[in-house]
């Protein structure tokens, strides 16, 4: 691979924290399609044993870790007499972080992906950012400590690897606005009624993107894309007014550029997140990717829409936390995780779900709590006092009806 400072001797040593998980599977997907060009360093998971030692075996690992300390021992049992060695605990995922590796993915889904992703970026690592909510959490006091490391942040969510990718036709300073699209998800054409009293079955059945359980729900309520605007304004450093959100129902256009001469540059792809993985894995160069090649003769019709602010209020709450700033985005993520796993624990309704996020900001600014955040260590506080806030709200929040 030319140009590639980051590879030794041709092969390249791989780390990919939340392995067993969606966007782990199609990123072992990709690393078993180079071959040889990659050696797999560490493996990471938080409680599937089965598929973790499976991955491990598979790819004649370094190291194995779970997070849930309790399954270490058949973690080890599962691995005996390969030579990999066992970690356990969350103390187990920072150390795969930290350990040597040119490339990571940080794909642990939800705030308990930050920490393993600072060890990432204290020791300089190319880090390819899957898990948006530890950004959400720790806005620009990531990237601050990224900077510091001296780390490579390649953007794998496909919105922002889109801008990432549309950003090189011109200079930083010639960008005026950015666009991310959204699929609009199962309820884009539901009534506010109807999205209110909505299943965990229908919430589960996105129209095109096949994810994990926790964003295939935030793309229900579109509470993604809220989560996606901030990671959009820390990860490029926009001001919330730079950041435009275009519900598009094909999801084939994946994130827009406008730059001062008023060209828009766009990338387009299947809804395939192997194309954004392979874009972050290959970088600065390109490789060969297995998606579907994208015909749109086929498609025939892209269409766009405004996104609706009064039956999403998801997104509206992302951009009055992003303009509030001082831990606000990190109160946003963490009442967001407790509404999500309330609502997969069926203890509250869909709708309910906005309604936490809402009341948990609306109180912890009530309170006097918002203030700037000094260090990452600070938005992790925030994140678990928030977490407690949230769940205090949780009974009065199911009781009450829309
Ligand atoms: P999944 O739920 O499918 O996978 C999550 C992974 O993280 C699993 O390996 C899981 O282990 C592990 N994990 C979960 N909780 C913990 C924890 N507390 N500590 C350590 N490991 C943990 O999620 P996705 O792959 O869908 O998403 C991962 C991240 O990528 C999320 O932040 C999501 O927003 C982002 N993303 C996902 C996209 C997608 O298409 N799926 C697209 C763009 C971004 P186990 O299997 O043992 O539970
Ligand atoms: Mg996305």
């Amino acid at each position: 691979m030319k140009n590639d400072k980051s590879t030794v001797g041709g092969q390249r040593s791989i780390t990919v924290l939340g392995a067993t998980g969606s966007i782990g599977d199609s990123t072992m997907d990709l690393v078993r399609g180079g071959g040889e060009r990659y050696r797999v360093e560490a493996l990471t998971a938080h409680s599937n044993v089965e598929a973790l030692a499976k991955l491990s075996r598979e790819f004649n690992v370094r190291f194995a870790a779970i997070a849930d300390p309790t399954r270490l021992g058949e973690l080890k049992d599962a691995l005996s007499g390969t030579g990999i060695e066992c970690g356990a605990g969350e103390s187990a995922i920072i150390e795969a972080a930290a350990r040597p590796a040119d490339w990571l993915m940080a794909a642990v889904s939800g705030a308990a992906g930050l920490k393993p992703a600072l060890a990432a970026a204290d020791r300089g690592a190319t880090i390819a950012l899957a898990n948006k909510e530890c950004l959400v959490c720790a806005g620009d006091l990531f990237m601050q400590r990224a900077v510091r490391g001296g780390a490579c942040i390649l953007p794998a969510d496909s919105e922002h690897n889109a801008l990432f990718q549309a950003l090189s036709s011109g200079n930083r300073d010639e960008l005026t606005r950015v666009i991310i699209t959204a699929s609009g998800g199962p309820f884009r054409t539901w009534s506010a009624a109807d999205i209110e009293q909505a299943t965990l079955e229908q919430a589960l059945k996105h129209p095109n993107w096949s994810m994990g359980q926790k964003i295939t729900i935030d793309s229900a309520s579109m509470m993604n894309k809220g989560l996606e605007v901030i990671e959009a304004a820390y990860l490029f450093a926009l001001e919330p007014d730079q950041i435009d959100v275009l519900v598009h129902p094909q999801s084939i256009v994946h994130g827009l550029v406008e730059f001062s001469d008023r060209s828009v540059v766009a990338q387009l792809g299947a809804p395939d997140m192997r194309t954004p993985i392979a874009h972050c894995l290959g970088w600065p160069d390109r490789i060969s990717g297995p998606a579907e090649r994208l015909d749109l003769a086929k498609i025939g019709q892209l269409t766009f829409e405004a996104p609706d602010f009064t039956r999403f209020p998801g997104l509206r709450l992302a951009f009055e936390a992003l303009r509030t700033g001082h831990g606000a985005t990190t109160v946003f993520n963490a009442a967001n995780e407790v509404a999500v796993a309330a609502f997969i624990a069926k203890k509250i309704r869909f709708g309910a779900i906005a309604r936490l996020v809402e009341a948990t900001l609306e109180q912890w600014a009530r309170a006097g709590n918002l203030a700037p955040l000094e260090s990452a260590d600070e938005a992790i506080a925030v994140d678990h006092s928030a977490r407690n806030l949230a769940a205090t709200l949780l009974p009065q929040i199911a009781a009450k009806a829309s």
